[in-house]
């Protein structure tokens, strides 16, 4: 277990880090190699072959435990691996898992479309009522499994209530916490077995890489997400290990800034006359704010919004941002915004959005490191664009 005398901006510089063996480099290199050569049989350093383990990695494992308080943690080429390999590792035929129906929507479709096939079922829920989470407990649910704050709604579930009554039916839970990364939201300290992160955003903060980490306390399971690892051959790349370790250096220091930034646009769009509505767990308007303040240290980068104008109008504004970026990712330094409906949510069943609230209209931004002042510049013309065009005087920008 690593050294937790430290506080957090420390941990996340040097938690699980040591000068690299060979030449004592300060950063350990990217160990660009397939295979390693061994000095008889069965005998070597630690590492055989880069599928199974990789020296640059197994740095990034140290120092993600470090950051979140755990033994080393397994690393993923992508954090839709890491959530393959999770559910893989505890489910098998005939077994059920809760999930959150606020989910992103990749892990949907991982249910929709592949467990289901191999004889896994599955029970999308309202975890942010934890009462409806019991009751869909059955006698072979194996794991609940949580996103909070929830993409893209940012609805909360009670991690700690939720894993309370898990734990009395024996149950182990998993939390997605991309969204707010250990930083903001310890959620293994608020009862939770496993963190899930995809390390494509905030870890590595940069929009250089993908990835993927579990981590968790329960050395059985860490043998096991290993093994499944290696037989699937989904382990994280030693160049975006070797990204994502300089990226985490700064992790808490972004995050404070993305909050800070996100609480400035997200308050500047609700005064907005042409805004219904701001969903964003730092306003005061939250439907939740009550336990985002218990369980969040701050409330992180992401919010969404509607504008009263419609749909139609909502896509005029998205497609008319010049320095935000209309894409396919968020918690990276700029400033990203997305349709959920068409982009990350495409693959969720129409009922199942509508059930939950991603709506056509609905606006996704990751507010990015920019002067809030500019990002909020950038959002006053498309919403003045998306309002010409509601109001007939420019023709809609087409999707
Ligand atoms: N979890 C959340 C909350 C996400 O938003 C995403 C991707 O957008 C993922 C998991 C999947 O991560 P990756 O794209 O690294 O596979």
């Amino acid at each position: 277990m690593p050294d937790t005398s430290f506080r957090v901006p420390t941990v996340a510089i040097h938690g699980g880090r040591k000068p690299d063996a060979a030449f004592g480099a300060i950063l350990t290199p990217i160990y660009q190699s397939t295979t390693y050569v061994q000095e008889a049989v069965g005998v070597h350093k630690g590492f055989t072959y880069s599928r199974a383990a990789n020296p640059t990695v197994d740095a990034l494992e140290h120092a993600l435990g470090a950051v979140e308080n755990t033994p080393p943690a397994v690393c993923f080429a992508t954090g839709m691996a890491a959530i393959t390999t999770l559910f893989l590792s505890v489910l098998k035929q005939g077994d059920h898992a809760i999930v959150s129906e606020v989910v992103y929507g990749g892990t949907v479709r991982l249910f929709e479309q592949l467990l289901v096939g191999l004889g896994i079922e599955c029970s999308f829920v309202d975890a942010s009522r934890p009462e409806l989470v019991e009751a869909a407990i059955r006698p072979r649910t194996r794991i609940i499994f949580l996103e909070t704050p929830g993409n893209p709604t940012l609805k909360l579930c009670d991690v700690q209530a939720i894993a309370d009554l898990a734990h009395r039916h024996g149950i182990k839970v998993a939390v997605d916490n991309t969204f707010l990364t250990p930083v903001l939201q310890p959620i293994l300290e608020q009862g939770a077995d496993i963190s899930v992160l995809s390390t494509t955003k905030y870890i590595e903060g940069h929009n250089a890489t993908v990835g993927g980490s579990l981590a968790t306390r329960d050395e059985e399971l860490l043998a096991r997400f290993r093994l499944i690892r290696k037989t699937l051959g989904c382990i994280q790349s030693p160049q975006e290990a070797w990204l994502t370790l300089r990226g985490l250096k700064t992790l808490p220091f972004r995050m404070r800034q993305h909050s800070e930034n996100a609480l400035t646009v997200a308050s500047w769009l609700e005064a907005h006359p042409a805004v219904e509505q701001v969903l964003y767990p730092g306003l005061e308007s939250f439907p939740q704010r009550e336990l985002a303040q218990r369980q969040h240290k701050a409330h992180g980068g992401i919010l969404s919004f509607e504008i009263k104008a419609g749909a139609e109008a909502a896509i005029t504004l998205m497609n008319s941002v010049k320095l935000c970026s209309l894409a396919e990712n968020l918690g990276a330094v700029e400033t990203l915004v997305t349709h959920p409906v068409s982009m990350t949510h495409a693959d969720v069943p129409v009922a199942q959005r509508e059930r939950v609230g991603i709506t056509e209209g609905l606006v996704r931004v990751s507010v990015g490191l920019e002067a809030p002042e500019d990002i909020i510049a950038d959002l006053d013309q498309a919403l003045a664009a998306a309002t010409s065009f509601a109001e007939g005087r420019t023709p809609c920008l087409t999707r």
